[in-house]
């Protein structure tokens, strides 16, 4: 069956909760043993004093290692992306973070794509090199033989242990190939040492993209966004192999940084329209930009959808791995931060927000807001300008968001 078919029942067993149909949310810390043989037995495994037997299964211990709202999340979570296993965070940042410091240590080289996320940036750039962590970048253009004399001309090819990626960027829509980052990863893995590829996949949300059927190892993403897809959580979710995910899951473990039970069961309720959100959010985005592309006040407008063959590559990279346009588009108003504040503030319908993949519109402005803190020559490079305004469309009637945008226009 479709993952949409199994997201109000995948994993959850109604006769072990009273026959209830929904999973109750289980606000406890700590769970009872029925003997002291069996507490023994599930720590074993907890802990990895010894492996599973076949039928065995982890049993409930204490909510910071495991708890049904996240264990029944992590299963249907699972579904979207192909993964043998998942785990569940308190945030996206909280997600992010735990997978860096997993896989990178001291002396270790990390390759990303450009621009990333503002939280990922700083982590990245502020936090790891206090760790000995150095970091290399490339962006959007750059073909596979830049890329790889980057990361040779650094001295430290040998020690790269990582490949992060974001795709598409925030917020101009650009394509970073999954495959190239994983051809990469393979041209500097060694018989003792494999380069891990992991891909911030928030922006494409579990429907549009499938990053481990492009190569990457792990998949991240900030649930904040289309999967809790209502602006009332913070949470975040990586995915991948069961060796590398009990690998993260180890660390979350002693980082405490899993998401509680509240934050689960909200996921688990939003899983529930997960496709019925992001499929209207699409066919919304398609007519938003279809105005937007035709409108004497707009300059330029950023969506997957406006890429045809004269794009060359990047048309193919979408053709490639990318199943939907999305739900995001920036523009360029004619004119400068004036005119894009003006029609920021004279939206009615469509809040004047940051985040993204809820199921209302909001619009922002990425040059003082979300990218305020990106280096400026960067900014001017990826085209983040004045007159650039973003925006996330929701479930909204498309007529009623397009009459928004018409009459803050009509203001500019
Ligand atoms: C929001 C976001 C994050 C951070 O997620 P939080 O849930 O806010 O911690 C990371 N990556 C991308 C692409 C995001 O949009």
């Amino acid at each position: 069956m479709k993952p949409e078919s199994l997201m109000m029942s995948y994993g959850y067993k109604p006769h072990l909760s009273e026959g209830a149909i929904k999973c109750p949310i289980f606000q406890t810390s700590t769970f009872v043993f029925k003997s002291a043989e069996e507490g023994k037995s599930f720590f074993e495994i907890a802990y990895g004093l010894r492996q599973k037997n076949e039928k065995e299964e982890l049993g409930l211990i204490y909510s910071r290692i495991n708890n049904p709202d996240l264990e029944i999340l992590e299963n249907r979570l699972t579904l979207w992306d192909g993964a043998e296993q998942c785990a569940v965070f308190e945030s996206g940042m909280s997600a992010i973070t735990t997978v860096l410091l997993e896989f990178l240590k001291p002396g270790d080289l990390l390759l990303t794509s450009s621009p990333l996320y503002g939280g990922s940036d700083h982590f990245i750039k502020k936090i790891l090199p206090k760790f000995g962590i150095e970091v290399v970048s490339f962006t959007v253009g750059q073909t596979r033989q830049e890329i790889i004399e980057s990361v040779i001309k650094t001295g430290k090819s040998e020690k790269l242990a990582l490949v992060y990626l974001e795709t598409p960027a925030n917020p101009t829509n650009d394509l970073i190939d999954i495959s190239l980052g994983k051809e990469i990863a393979d041209y500097f893995t060694k018989n003792d040492k494999k380069v891990y590829v992991a891909v911030d996949n928030t922006y494409m949300g579990p429907l549009w993209q499938h990053p481990l059927k492009h190569g990457a190892d792990l998949v991240l993403y900030s649930a904040t966004k289309y999967i809790g897809g209502h602006s009332d959580v913070i949470a975040g979710a990586c995915l991948g192999n069961n060796e590398l995910i009990n690998r993260v899951k180890v660390l979350r473990t002693f980082l405490g940084n899993m998401a509680g039970p509240w934050t689960g069961w909200l996921l688990l309720r939003s899983l529930e329209t997960l496709k019925a959100r992001m499929d209207i959010q699409a066919f919304n985005a398609k007519r938003v930009a279809d105005f937007l592309n035709n409108h004497n006040k707009i300059e330029r407008v950023y969506y997957l959808g406006n890429f045809t063959e004269k794009d060359g590559e990047q048309f193919k990279i979408k053709q490639k791995q990318c199943l939907a346009d999305g739900a995001m588009i920036s523009f360029d108003v004619k004119g400068t931060e004036k005119e894009a504040f003006k029609f920021l503030n004279g939206l009615k319908l469509i809040k004047l927000a940051v985040s993204l993949g809820s199921t209302e519109s909001l619009a922002e402005h990425p040059n003082t807001m979300t990218h305020a803190d990106v280096d400026p020559i960067l900014k001017a490079k990826m085209s983040i300008t004045e007159k650039m305004v973003r925006l996330s469309v929701g479930v909204e009637s498309y007529e009623d968001i397009i009459s928004d945008i018409k009459q803050a226009l009509d203001m500019v």
